[in-house]
């Protein structure tokens, strides 16, 4: 099959690429080298920039299948200008969907757990969403408006709402996530830095099943137009993760603690029973995955 991964040179994106190519497809990534953090790919991306329709449109038109990841994630970036992220995420969807309802391209889109905002209990695709920052908000347009192509225009689009991924090659700098930022920290000696007071938790899902999560989703016809929650349904706190970091770098630095950060979700936690009543379970049990990473860090 004739793939188009849009955010190719990104961290999950170049690890899709990588894992489709391997099962046989051909793969074209696009991208606009905004900040290159991914694997080493082997297939071919080409230049181009969601924002704008022309630089969408030929690529769509030459696939079978669309993964749009192409995005402004860095939930910091988007409070210091939100304009700059609604382009990317909203405008960008919008042109992405626009070039797959030309081309009768199904898409899958990578949304995200944090349309939800913070919620004490497992969030289901039914909860509320109550998207706490610009990059929230901007995720949550764009996932409706690929609801709205295949209601209103019979598109088939898959809304995949990922939570906290982590693994190899995850960006470690400034806007890079918290995983990657504590390793580092850690293997160069500096404490590591939680926002808070560290009780503030996640749902972690490894890489190497997100892949296997996106192979499958568009096989799912069942699931067409509808958001589907991808995580574990286990969190780890901040804290926990810190310490964790610690002991498998074999370092013995305590964790600093900073102010906590405007904008901040207390709790994402997946109810998974939509997407493992279709049978997908993650494989890497989160202490593995996160020994692993250090390692391959180290
Ligand atoms: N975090 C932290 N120190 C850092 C980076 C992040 O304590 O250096 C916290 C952050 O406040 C949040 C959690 O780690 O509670 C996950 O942050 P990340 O940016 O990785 O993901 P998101 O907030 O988008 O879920």
């Amino acid at each position: 099959m004739k793939i188009l991964i849009t955010g190719s040179k990104g961290f999950i994106g170049s690890h899709l690429g990588n894992y489709l190519q391997s099962k046989d497809h051909d793969i074209t990534g696009l991208d606009n080298n905004s900040h290159p953090c991914g694997q080493p790919t082997k297939f071919t991306t080409v230049h181009g920039d969601v924002r704008f329709y022309d630089e969408v449109d030929k690529w769509v038109g030459k696939a079978d299948l669309v993964y749009h990841l192409a995005a402004q994630i860095n939930v910091d970036r988007s409070i210091e200008n939100p304009k700059q992220t609604l382009d990317v995420n909203l405008v960008g969807t919008y042109n992405v969907l626009e070039a797959c309802k030309k081309y009768n391209v199904p898409m899958v889109f990578a949304s995200t757990s944090e349309v939800y905002g913070g919620h004490d209990e497992p969030i289901n695709e039914g909860s509320d969403t109550r998207s706490q920052s610009p990059y929230a908000t901007s995720k949550l347009a764009a996932d409706k408006l690929c609801g709205n192509y295949h209601d209103l225009y019979g598109l088939e689009v898959y809304r995949a709402r990922f939570f906290n991924v982590f693994g190899e090659w995850q960006n470690d700098d400034d806007c890079g996530a918290v995983i990657p930022r504590f390793t580092s920290q850690v293997l160069s000696g500096i404490r590591p830095t939680i926002y808070g007071d560290g009780s503030q938790s996640r749902d972690y899902i490894h890489i190497d099943d997100v892949v296997r999560a996106y192979e499958l989703l568009p096989t799912l016809k069942k699931l067409n137009g509808e958001p589907v929650n991808i995580g574990t349904g286990e969190t780890h706190t901040i804290k926990n993760i810190a310490e964790l970091i610690i002991h498998y770098a074999e370092s013995n630095l305590e964790p600093d603690f900073w102010d906590a950060r405007p904008g901040e979700v207390s709790k994402l936690l997946a109810d998974t029973s939509l997407i493992s009543s279709f049978g997908f379970l993650p494989a890497i049990k989160f202490n593995d995955g996160l020994r692993r990473y250090v390692l391959w860090k180290k």
